[in-house]
């Protein structure tokens, strides 16, 4: 009898330290995410780092000097909610009115305020299968149903894919990962069939020799064109990213972003973002580097036996005729030079190499002759 009184005592206990346990698992609260992984910034002092597509030139003088020059008084008062002259710079330098420009938080932020503002139908949204990997995570986070088309066997984006009923359309342009162009005229045609859903074309590499949509946001209402100053201006770690549209899309990204954080920028950013555009020599002659280094990257890598889809972006999606892009991508790995892999269906086979200086890229092709020299 007493040892079933205690048993009966024990097993009260559990219960109890289960109550516990049970309202102080705080998991049960949170939202299920997988989110983006962005790639690493390893911190080796000879490392050569080709791994997420930066500038390796460094932003425009112009930058240093309004940094040098900033009254640190300023940050006593909050900053312009619109990005203030940060947004008119950029208006200004496309010629658009700067009731058609939204300024964000690198062009992650503004298209994470594209797909809150824009793709609420319930219809599916489309965006390719091989893509910036950060759409589907958005996609998930904001409950946004999704599709999709799958690019043909030469990365190429089929545009007969997006003439259905959908919810919204997004994709780069250049593509990445492969830095594939689609031609304007065939942007132009998924623009101007789908009036009923917003299109949105990232446009984060166009500045190395592809052809922007930004013209066409003063011809379609459905179009927002989405750029970033993080590469083709040496300014990712400033974060910023901009979108051109029609006002009634802007207008509507901007109450998006006043339900949410209406101080995005602030006024560090906006100086030195606004010094950044004003600089257009510097911007044009770094750029110029950057796709001269990649013409010739072209040739070095087919004669080491790569071979990629041509790019118009500052990095190459490259894949060798005999070894495993995981091998090469761990050798140079040991060696501190990084480079972008991808453990993914489709893609598993290919490197994503961004461009560095001439100099980051004689070490890295001569490393690849030397080490491909007897594996051929
Ligand atoms: N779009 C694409 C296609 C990208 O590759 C990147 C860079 N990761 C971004 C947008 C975002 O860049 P950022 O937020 O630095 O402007």
């Amino acid at each position: 009898m007493q040892g079933e009184q205690l048993y009966r005592q024990k097993m009260l206990r559990l219960d109890a330290d289960e109550g516990v346990r049970k309202t102080t698992d705080l998991s049960k609260n949170f939202r299920k995410i997988s989110p983006y992984v962005a790639g690493e910034q390893p911190k080796f002092a000879d490392q050569i780092k080709l791994n997420t597509n930066e500038n390796p030139y460094p932003p425009s003088d112009k930058v240093t000097e309004f940094l040098e020059n900033f009254n640190r008084d300023e940050l006593k008062l909050y900053p312009d909610t619109n990005g203030g002259e940060l947004t008119q710079a950029i208006a200004d330098y496309y010629g658009v009115d700067a009731s058609r420009v939204f300024v964000g938080v690198g062009s992650d932020d503004v298209l994470a305020m594209c797909f809150m503002a824009f793709f609420n139908s319930g219809r599916e949204v489309l965006f390719p299968d091989i893509t910036y990997s950060f759409y589907p995570v958005w996609a998930n986070l904001f409950n946004v149903k999704y599709r999709t088309p799958a690019l043909d066997e030469n990365f190429k984006i089929v545009k007969e894919d997006y003439f259905c009923e959908n919810g919204g359309i997004v994709f780069p342009n250049p593509n990445a990962p492969t830095g594939v162009e689609m031609p304007l005229a065939d942007v132009e045609e998924i623009v101007s069939r789908n009036s009923g859903s917003v299109v949105i074309v990232d446009e984060a590499y166009v500045d190395f020799g592809a052809h922007s949509a930004l013209e066409l946001t003063n011809k379609y209402k459905n179009l927002v064109v989405v750029q970033t100053f993080s590469k083709s201006r040496s300014l990712a770690g400033l974060r910023v990213g901009f979108a051109v549209a029609d006002n009634a899309l802007i207008k509507q990204l901007r109450a998006v972003k006043d339900s949410y954080n209406s101080y995005t920028i602030n006024r560090i950013t906006a100086g030195a973002g606004a010094a950044a555009v004003k600089d257009d020599e510097y911007f044009k002659s770094t750029v110029e580097r950057i796709v001269k280094t990649r013409e010739n990257a072209k040739n070095t890598l087919w004669e080491l036996g790569f071979t990629f889809p041509d790019s118009k972006s500052n990095f190459i999606f490259a894949s060798h005729k005999s070894v495993s892009a995981k091998e090469i991508f761990e050798a140079l790995r040991e060696k501190h030079i990084f480079v972008r892999y991808f453990n993914l269906p489709r893609i598993d086979n290919y490197l994503r190499i961004t461009v560095g200086t001439d100099r980051e890229m004689k070490i890295l092709f001569d490393f690849l002759a030397e080490y491909l020299k007897d594996k051929a």
